[in-house]
């Protein structure tokens, strides 16, 4: 199962607890979004004889190298993809930049980025030992999504309604997965280190400043009214049936990535602007 990286859960911890900027809410739901495609992306891949590795972050001494969004391994070869969510046409300025139609933001090339990822996997499996052929390919996931202008020498960049004839295909050809392929396998999950939340992008934010609420774990609204006696409450942002527990227990992942510490049954009912006694807290978090 894929988890959010700690950049999105603290981006999303830190929503409606304080001001974001529209340019950080946009990222956020940006972020969520790609999140969501890739979960999707997940889901193609769920079905092959080959090991799947959703996200892979390299770190050399705590510092972020570079982050590998879904890796294949078959019995001969690492298939390396770059997920990419753009929900709107997307132009190749040409000069190692796509830029966005709407707002004309300018961001690094998806070409250039899985050059960039298909390296430093390179230099890792060679360093790691690991006997298998790389072929990386940029996915976009979103249905809307495709670029304009680009060179059409651009063979390894797959629009949407590509990636399941893409998919079987590779089913078809794949050699078969081995005890070797599994210990490759170990191998390359062991190196992965999320550090995407020393991203600069984080705002700077203290315990006090910081509005006392709980969240919908599926939606991340907050929800202002917990029954008292109910195990289970609807989501008023999201509409969707949500235990009560799985809401503490948000806050306190919240909590723990916001500060990095576990909160006393104390602090976490503050944290949760004392919509839960410490009493029915510690029952459904112990
Ligand atoms: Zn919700």
């Amino acid at each position: 199962m894929r988890k959010r990286s700690n950049l999105l859960r603290m981006l999303h911890a830190l929503n409606d607890r304080m001001i974001l900027t529209n340019r950080l809410r946009w990222r956020l739901g940006h972020f969520e979004m790609g999140y969501q495609y890739e979960c999707w992306a997940d889901e193609q891949f769920a079905h092959g004889n080959w090991f799947v590795i959703n996200s892979l972050s390299l770190s050399n001494e705590g510092e972020f190298v570079v982050q590998m969004d879904l890796l294949v391994l078959t019995g001969d070869k690492i298939l390396l993809y770059e997920l990419k969510a753009y929900s709107q046409p997307i132009n190749d300025c040409r000069d190692g930049t796509i830029q966005y139609e709407e707002n004309g933001e300018k961001y690094p090339h998806p070409i250039n980025q899985l050059e960039n990822a298909h390296r430093r996997l390179q230099n890792l499996i060679d360093a790691l030992g690991v006997d298998l052929e790389i072929e990386s390919y940029v996915m976009l996931t979103h249905p809307e999504s495709y670029i304009m202008n680009l060179p059409s020498w651009t063979k390894n960049l797959l629009i949407q309604s590509q990636i399941s004839g893409h998919i079987l295909e590779q089913m078809r050809n794949a050699k078969p997965v081995t005890a070797q392929t599994k210990h490759y396998y170990a191998l390359l999950k062991a190196q992965d280190h999320d550090t995407s939340e020393y991203n600069s992008m984080i705002p700077e934010y203290s315990y006090d400043q910081l509005r006392k609420v709980v969240k919908c774990p599926q939606c991340f609204g907050v929800i202002w009214e917990i029954p008292k006696f109910k195990k289970y409450l609807m989501c008023p942002c999201c509409g969707e049936n949500v235990a009560v527990r799985d809401i503490a227990r948000l806050a306190m992942e919240d909590y723990l990535i916001l500060f990095k510490e576990k909160p006393t049954m104390h602090k976490l009912h503050e944290w949760c602007g004392g919509k839960f006694s410490k009493h029915r807290l510690y029952q459904m978090l112990s």
